[in-house]
């Protein structure tokens, strides 16, 4: 039996993605989807359907499976993608991560679970700063790791920290729990004695949200599926994230991290051959939008001739997933008014509806003012005579994509028609990652003649075994995440940058 004492190892993160161009993200936008302090993270990571980040549960699988080991879980804070984090906020969260680390004592090591494209009010590089704060106060022998969405910005603290960083290998996401598991692997062989050696270049590459697809065929997904054929005795990790253009920072652009097991050289060559093959390989990242009067006339058609194979219309310019609000009223407006039909629109974010389809109740017909309490620019009201069709607490357990055996919690929430258009309704922003979302509510999108999402990408996980590829129509509106990049009022991106500026130009560093 072995003497050795249990490995103690701290567990937090801050996880959002941040819209710089997206209203402050407080305590109630963060609390939307969860803030875990100590045993809450814990507790919640052991659940059968957990809400806590995927990374943070697979790290408790390994640990758990491996052998005794004491977890010290401090705090953890994720919202869904959103503007700046308030400040009060981020800095009430870095003081309890700091107390939290304090008094633990001695630590074996620290698991990370950071999304890595943040923002705070005042402070550019928060994900930098958790890491620094973590590595000051458990010094430079102890093991930190940490995990990444793919769309992160990286900046030089989130390289100098840590000792390794782990980015997601898929988009949509369906990898969070995976990598999870390969922190606590790394950590395990740092407890073993490896001492990792990183590398880490940036290219001047920051590309529509739509051309980050991982899938076969997508350019993205081709350098990712490179990187991980050099995974071996000497290399440990590849980390290739795109970054998220909405952040605006200083250190937008596609990034390549190598982690070595030993020799730095190998870590070095390794991140300046990818960078030079995704920078060989910039121009394949092309958006191929459809604009609305096609997408309304193709939607028309389909809802008409059941002879036709039905559709799925994204709207990827006001994706919850990226800081959009989920409400702009573009397609819905334009669909309605064409007269679409057998039409699903998932999900519609607008708690004061909700509320107003409660009072009314089920059967009820009134006229609805969408976004009435709304302030963005891109979010316009829209008035319609609408009837309630169903009303939800919007909690259920997912079965498909990202949010497979996870709970997913809308809020409440009801199904409204319009016309021949279902509209779910919903009270915490968020994407429709699946047809869970429509079938918690009796429909499915395989019954629809037109689905309607607002998500960039990620709902194609849940949806991929009604629609292939060629059935999504990616529809080109105005909004927050537009893939329009040229209409944004840049101010700290790095220009130029490969697309929107097309001179760009890049040289390796020396070999
Ligand atoms: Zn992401």
């Amino acid at each position: 039996m072995s003497t050795e004492t249990p490995k103690r190892i701290a567990i937090l993160g801050f996880s959002l993605e941040t819209n710089r161009f997206a209203p402050i993200c407080g305590e109630r936008e963060f609390s939307d989807r969860g803030v875990f302090y100590g045993e809450e993270i814990t507790e919640d990571a052991r659940r059968p359907a957990p809400v806590i980040n995927g990374g943070i549960c697979g790290f408790f699988k390994v640990m758990d499976a491996h052998g005794p080991w004491e977890p010290v879980p401090i705090a953890f804070a994720g919202a869904h993608p959103n503007g700046p984090a308030e400040k009060s906020f981020f800095n009430g969260l870095l003081q309890s991560m700091r107390e939290g680390l304090e008094k633990a004592g001695d630590l074996d090591g620290v698991y990370i679970c950071e999304h890595g494209a943040g923002l705070a009010e005042g402070n550019d590089d928060p994900d930098g700063e958790v890491f620094a704060l973590v590595r000051g106060i458990v010094g430079p022998d102890v093991p930190v790791i940490a995990t990444l969405d793919l769309h992160a910005n990286i900046s030089e603290r989130m390289v100098s920290e840590p000792d390794v960083l782990i980015s997601y290998i898929t988009n949509p996401h369906i990898d969070a729990f995976e990598r999870g598991e390969e922190a606590a692997h790394c950590i395990i062989e740092m407890f073993g004695g490896v001492k990792p050696k990183m590398a880490s270049i940036r290219i001047p590459l920051v590309a529509p949200s739509v051309t980050l697809l991982t899938a076969e065929g997508h350019p993205y997904g081709d350098l990712i599926r490179v990187g991980q054929t050099k995974l071996g005795d000497d290399i440990m990790n590849v980390s290739i994230t795109a970054g998220f253009a909405f952040s605006d920072t200083d250190r937008n652009g596609m990034t390549i991290t190598v982690t070595a097991r030993e020799d730095q050289a190998k870590a070095d060559a390794l991140a300046r051959e990818l960078a030079i093959a995704g920078w060989a390989d910039r121009e394949r990242y092309q958006a191929h939008m459809t604009d609305l009067a096609e997408c309304t006339r193709m939607a028309l058609e389909v809802g008409q001739d059941a002879s036709k194979p039905n559709l799925l219309f994204c709207d990827p310019a006001d994706n919850p997933g990226g800081g959009g609000r989920g409400n702009t009223t573009y397609i819905l407006k334009s669909f309605a008014e064409a007269g679409v039909e057998n039409c699903v629109f998932a999900v519609f974010n607008d708690p004061a509806l909700v509320k107003r389809a409660n009072d009314a109740g089920v059967g009820a017909t009134f006229t609805a003012t969408f976004n009435s309490e709304e302030t963005n620019q891109f979010s316009e009201p829209f008035e319609a005579e609408v009837t309630v069709e169903k009303l939800s607490d919007g909690e259920f357990a997912g079965t498909f994509g990202m949010v497979k055996g996870r709970t997913v919690q809308l809020g409440r929430s009801c199904l409204l028609r319009l016309g021949s258009i279902q509209i779910i309704v919903i009270s915490i922003r968020q994407q429709c990652l699946s047809n869970d979302y429509l079938q918690h509510f009796g429909l499915d999108a395989a019954e629809a003649r037109v689905t309607v999402v607002k998500s960039r990408g990620h709902f194609r996980a849940g949806f991929q075994h009604i629609f292939p590829p060629e059935r999504i129509i990616e529809a080109d509106v105005p909004g927050l995440t537009s893939c329009n990049l040229l209409t944004f009022p840049w101010k700290h991106m790095p220009r130029p940058v490969y697309p929107m500026d097309p001179e760009t130009t890049w040289e390796p560093p020396a070999a």
